[in-house]
């Protein structure tokens, strides 16, 4: 991909702020002419001396790739079913802390006021500068399970992300990210040594439909079934937006993706509200959640979950066991109401193991 901005042509104050809180990246390949190669997401970015990445975060001052560093522009002690992970630590909070800019531009994003901060005057959060062992020592004083990355997108801002999650884990905390999937072999290597759960978004199975977003589909499928293979504990969510994503052939093709990669792979079909630029559309009613859920299951997903409607769908919410139908945890939207899987992981009715992270 070609890089995008300039470096001389006139920063803006934030821009100009962000350019200052940042280090040597490490996710980089270093070519000729001062030329590098930006490994931390699927654009790969050859980005020439003075210019910056598509995400426009990362930049090259003088043959070195700079990258984000020694910030929060967001820090929040949220609910662990927010992010959502619904077999990862249920019933915990997670300090969630985010930065700034995306490698996508979804004009329904709901995070906008983060991840375009840097392409949209309008969104003007401003970073505060903070240390890693700041991070862990808030998560220790909110009684955090874990730390997690999300808000903007994680892997433009993956080395310091990892960072704190070294610390972290010293503090025996788990760690996680929630992604666009946009990643590269590289940088989920780079992630997965100090790094637990991976949320990623599927958001169409239809590559047109990414490239609107900034994306490219195979990038997406192919952090899905490498982040499995890692071991990263994975959750997949699809945002159905209605007239986007939510034909039946569509939301048929995800799931069958989905399972094919493994079928214990939780798939949560959230409800789209409109939001940043869609604002003229549909929401997405409970007819069509249900829709999407049901043909989750036809194709085989053993956990499929309707978010974003919180008890309008309550049978949605929960989790089953896949061989006797038992309810093992029952929600409304970020709560849990009972959590009855056994310490270790199973079924108390059969034994049957219930795929996550649960200690
Ligand atoms: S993180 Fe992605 S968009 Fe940003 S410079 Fe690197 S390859 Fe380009």
């Amino acid at each position: 991909m070609p890089a995008s901005a300039d470096l001389s042509s006139a920063p803006s104050s934030l821009q100009t702020t962000l350019d200052r809180l940042t280090r040597p990246a490490q996710l980089v390949e270093q070519l000729e002419d001062n030329r590098v190669c930006c490994l931390a997401c699927g654009h790969r970015c050859r980005i020439p001396d003075g210019r910056r990445g598509i995400c426009q975060v990362r930049y090259n001052e003088g043959g070195t790739l700079q990258a984000p560093y020694g910030y929060v522009a967001g820090l929040h002690n949220d609910p662990i079913e927010k992010k959502p992970f619904y077999h990862f630590l249920p019933g915990t909070n997670g300090l969630t802390f985010g930065m700034l800019g995306c490698c996508f531009h979804c004009p329904f994003c709901q995070n906008w006021l983060s991840s375009q901060a840097l392409r949209d005057e309008r969104a003007g959060i401003s970073p505060d500068e903070i240390t890693a062992g700041q991070v862990v020592e808030t998560a220790r004083r909110a009684r955090s399970s874990a730390v997690v990355s999300s808000y903007n997108e994680p892997l433009i801002t993956a080395e310091w992300a990892v960072e704190i999650f070294k610390q972290v884990r010293k503090a025996g905390l788990r760690t996680a990210c929630v992604s666009n999937g946009n990643a590269t072999p590289e940088v989920l290597d780079y992630l997965r040594p100090h790094t637990d759960g991976f949320k990623v978004d599927l958001k169409s199975l239809n590559d047109h439909t990414y490239r609107q977003l900034g994306g490219v589909l195979r990038n997406v499928l192919d952090t899905i079934q490498r982040a499995w293979d890692l071991g990263f504990w994975v959750e997949v969510v699809t945002l159905v937006v209605p007239g986007l994503n939510d034909s039946d052939e569509e939301l048929q093709s995800i799931a069958a993706f989905i399972a094919g990669v493994s079928p214990d792979i939780p798939w949560h079909v959230t409800a789209f509200h409109r939001d940043y630029k869609l604002l003229s559309g549909k929401n997405t009613s409970v007819r069509q959640l249900l829709r999407a859920w049901d043909l989750g299951h036809q194709a085989g997903l053993n956990y499929v979950y309707g978010g974003n409607l919180p008890g309008e769908v309550p049978e949605m919410e929960n989790t089953y066991c896949p061989a006797c139908d038992a309810t093992l945890i029952r929600r409304v939207g970020y709560y849990i109401l009972n959590n009855h899987i056994t310490p270790d992981g199973k079924c108390p009715e059969c034994a049957t193991a219930i795929p996550g992270v649960w200690e």
